[in-house]
Order: C-alpha cells, then sequence, then structure tokens
C-alpha cells in the first residue's frame, strides 16, 4: 500500500466523513498492511473473496459490501457484514431481510442510486425507491436498518458534471430524510466518492469515500 497517500487522505478528511478502504482483489497482507496504521473500515465488491478475507483477518474489522449483491450469494456475508452499500432494488432488499433474519441480525443497509450516464451502473431511480418506501411489504421488514444512500459518479474528467451527481445524490437523501426516516437518527449516511472524485464527493456532503487503487495502487481484473 501507499502510506503516505493513505495518511495524506486521512489528513485531509473532515470530522464527518469516513474512509472506506476497497481492498478488492488485494491481498490479505494488502488489509493487515492498513490495519496495522489503524485503519478499520474495509470495502469489498464479491462475496467470495469477502467471506475468505474474513476468515483470515482481524476479527475487529468493519466489512463494507459494496459491490453488486447477487441473491444466491448473501448468505455468504450476512453473518458478519458491517454495512452493504450496494442494496439497487426492492428485490435485494427482500431478501438480505430475509437471510438476515435467519441469522437474527438487523444488518445495515444503503440504498444506491443510479445517479451516472452510463447504463451500466446499478441503483434505483428516485420514484422506484419511493414506491418502495410504501410498499406494504418494505413497511413489513424488522431485520434491514436502512442507513442512507449510495452512489457513483460517472467517469469523467468533467469535473462540473460529477458535482452535479453528487449534488443530486445529497437531495435523494434529504427527500428521503425529510419524507420517511425523519425520525430515525440512523439515516445519516451518504456514500460517495471514489480515488478520483472523492474531494467532489467532500464537498458535497459525503459522509464515506469508498477509496480502492490511490491507496492500494492498480488493480488486477485478469486476477478474476
Ligand atoms: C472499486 C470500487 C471503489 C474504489 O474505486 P477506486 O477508484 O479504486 O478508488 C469504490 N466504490 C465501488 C462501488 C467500487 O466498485
Amino acid at each position: 500500500m501507499n502510506q503516505e497517500v493513505y495518511q495524506q487522505i486521512l489528513k485531509s478528511l473532515p470530522a464527518s466523513v469516513r474512509l472506506i478502504a476497497v481492498s478488492k482483489l488485494k491481498p490479505a497482507s494488502e488489509v493487515e498492511a492498513a490495519y496495522a496504521l489503524g485503519q478499520r473500515d474495509f470495502g469489498e465488491n464479491w462475496a467470495q473473496e469477502l467471506k475468505e478475507k474474513h476468515l483470515q483477518l482481524p476479527e475487529d474489522i468493519r466489512w463494507h459490501f459494496i459491490g453488486h449483491l447477487q441473491t444466491n450469494k448473501i448468505k455468504f456475508i450476512i453473518p458478519y457484514v458491517h454495512l452493504i452499500h450496494s442494496i439497487d432494488s426492492f428485490h435485494l432488499l427482500q431478501e438480505v431481510n430475509k437471510q438476515a433474519e435467519k441469522c437474527g441480525r438487523v444488518v445495515k443497509c444503503l440504498l444506491q442510486f443510479h445517479i451516472a450516464t452510463e447504463e451500466t451502473k446499478f441503483g434505483f431511480a428516485m420514484d422506484e425507491c419511493q414506491e418502495m418506501m410504501r410498499h406494504p411489504a418494505y413497511q413489513r421488514m424488522r431485520n434491514v436498518e436502512i442507513c442512507g444512500v449510495m452512489g457513483m459518479a460517472s467517469l469523467t474528467s468533467d469535473s462540473a458534471q460529477v458535482h452535479r451527481e453528487f449534488h443530486q445524490l445529497h437531495d435523494y437523501f434529504v427527500q428521503l430524510k425529510e419524507n420517511y426516516f425523519i425520525d430515525q437518527e440512523s439515516f445519516k449516511e451518504i456514500s460517495m466518492g471514489m480515488s478520483g472524485d472523492y474531494p467532489i464527493a467532500i464537498e458535497e456532503g459525503s459522509t464515506m469515500i469508498r477509496v480502492g487503487s490511490a491507496i492500494f495502487g492498480a488493480r488486477d481484473y485478469g486476477a478474476r
């Protein structure tokens, strides 16, 4: 890992922003190096990889699941996951609730919104999300706790566009807070910002940045 960059990022963060170190496709030894510096929040994209790392690494790590979650993989992460950032459909939330109930847990989740222009990115549209909020099946769920929103901006050098997209996500957060979560103190997280755009995300009100390659170096996707 790049310790210098890691320390610089930490130093630059306002007290209201938490750093999630994204360790996907990096060996457990890299997680240990960051752990030794005091890092406790780590992000992973794949259930199998997370399961293996969880078995090898210290118990007090808070594991954040940030990738697209397939319903048949939920059960591998439910017993220990700290926060699922990537709830991108009503169906997925229902399945997480079901597995969490079996486990006797209440699992913290964020609702992922589609804010980028790229079609390939996952996430709710606002009207779809509001429909879910009003659905009786949603209101009956007891084993998930919605703690906020997550989104990914477009991959572009146009910083004005990135500002607009993060601003949009912040807006969604405020609307949901006012309409559905006004009495729920734990609905307070806005997970936005990655290696290339986290300073903009912080300006737009991020509370959690998910940074991988800036800290751990480029990833080798060929390994998957
Ligand atoms: C990989 C990933 C990140 C980290 O990306 P970097 O550009 O390496 O910082 C953050 N969020 C999500 C959802 C990711 O998949």
